[in-house]
């Protein structure tokens, strides 16, 4: 999961890593107020999850009320690379000497951990990657041992951190290690990591974590109580919270097919093969769904499936393809009637299945005589079915 920065920079601030003042707002009024309170000048920050924020308009700073109001009313409607914006945060505004890089980060190839510092901070790592590679240092940490004061001083005076800042480097660092470990968390990102502060007074200067980019690893919620307190604010998907509540794959998309599958590749294919057909029928049918059983799915996950699919009122049809590995089409096969039984009169589903079971599946199927129930050979005349049932529901409708 990923966090938002309003929810990143707690987490920095439960490590005594300094970071500006700063307060979450759902509508310019509560910009205004908050930036009053913060005083003048504020930097009003898009909340969304994803980067390069600043580049497109998603960061300014505004010198005084009117300016914040205006200001937010732009970026509050805005969709920054896909993704909507579902807040703003009002961060005092601070002067800004010299813009660091620093993070921490699984790397999955060795299977270890990854420190990465830059003193050419504030663009995406990716492009001083790129454009100046001997600026980045980076620093395994071995999964069994730990990354001491020794070890993170010696990275801060590596990237040339200028003198003062050393010291304060290396306790940040430490502190990100601290959150990465405690919060299982896959990145801990501080860019820019900033040097601020009166450039006329010594004494004032210090290093602020100025953004803040966190990723939690879903595997780890339990042990932090399914990290509620970072709940997104965007109402979810009822049909994607109701899936959640059943542990089930599910992605709502906007056709008209319902599909459930066994395997994330397979459901995959089977939305291509419907949009395939609704393509060469000419009537653009969709995939109203993603919904993958997994392995060795019982009769009652996939009743529940079916339940959840065809509550959606945007589906027309269903298109159920199964490949039976661990899982038996038997089983499928008894979900899809216990389904059909307890939801009455249903809009029509297709079936394929493959593999353990088919033929017992496909008997059983046969035998219930249900004129709902659709049975096609391959996947693409399956596909092809489900899509002309959907379009001629659509069409009556
Ligand atoms: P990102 O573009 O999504 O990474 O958003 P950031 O939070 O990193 O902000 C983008 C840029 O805005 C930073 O690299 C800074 O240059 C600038 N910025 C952010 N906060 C401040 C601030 O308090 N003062 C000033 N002067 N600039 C800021
Ligand atoms: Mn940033």
């Amino acid at each position: 999961m990923d966090l938002y920065e309003y929810q990143a920079r707690q987490l920095l601030e439960e490590q005594d890593i300094d970071v500006p003042k700063a307060v979450f707002a759902q509508n310019s009024h509560e910009v205004a107020e908050a930036a009053d309170i913060i005083g003048y000048p504020v930097v009003i920050k898009a909340q969304v999850k994803i980067g390069h924020r600043g580049q497109a308009g998603g960061v300014r700073i505004a010198h005084d009320r009117d300016e914040a109001i205006l200001i937010s009313e732009d970026i509050l409607p805005m969709t920054i690379h896909g993704h909507k914006v579902s807040g703003i945060l009002v961060t005092e505004a601070k002067n800004i000497l010299h813009e660091y890089y620093v993070s921490i980060s699984v790397d999955r190839s060795s299977r270890d951990f990854d420190v990465l510092a830059t003193a050419n901070g504030g663009t995406e790592v990716e492009e001083v990657a790129r454009k100046h590679p001997e600026s980045v240092k980076r620093l395994h940490i071995s999964a069994l041992e730990d990354f001491d004061l020794e070890a993170a001083t010696k990275m801060a005076e590596s990237i040339g951190f200028y003198h003062a800042d050393s010291a304060q480097a290396a306790q940040i660092l430490l502190n990100m290690w601290r959150c990465f470990k405690q919060n299982d968390a896959t990145l801990v990102e501080i860019n820019p990591l900033a040097k601020v502060g009166d450039p006329d007074d010594e004494s004032s200067k210090s290093l602020c974590a100025l953004d803040a980019k966190i990723s939690l690893d879903d595997n780890a919620a339990f042990r932090h109580d399914g990290w509620k307190r970072f709940a997104d604010p965007i109402v979810p998907d009822p049909f994607e919270q109701r899936a959640r509540e059943h542990n089930l794959h599910y992605v709502h998309l906007t056709g008209e097919v319902g599909v459930i599958g066994n395997g994330a590749g397979l459901v995959m294919s089977s939305l291509d093969a419907v949009a395939f057909a609704g393509e060469e029928q000419g009537t653009g049918v969709k995939a109203a769904n993603f919904l993958d059983i997994g392995g060795g799915a019982s009769s009652q996950v996939m009743c529940e499936s079916l339940e959840i699919i065809l509550s959606d009122p945007q589906v027309e049809s269903v298109f159920i393809n199964v490949y039976g590995g661990i899982t038996s089409c038997e089983q499928v096969a008894l979900g899809i009637l216990e389904a059909a039984d307890q939801l009455g009169a249903s809009k029509p589903m297709v079936v394929r299945f493959e593999g353990n079971k088919a033929d017992e599946g496909l008997r059983i199927l046969a035998e219930a005589d249900n004129p709902n129930i659709h049975v096609c050979e391959t996947m693409g005349q399956a596909a092809a079915e489900a899509a002309r049932l959907a379009a001629h529901g659509k069409e009556e409708r």
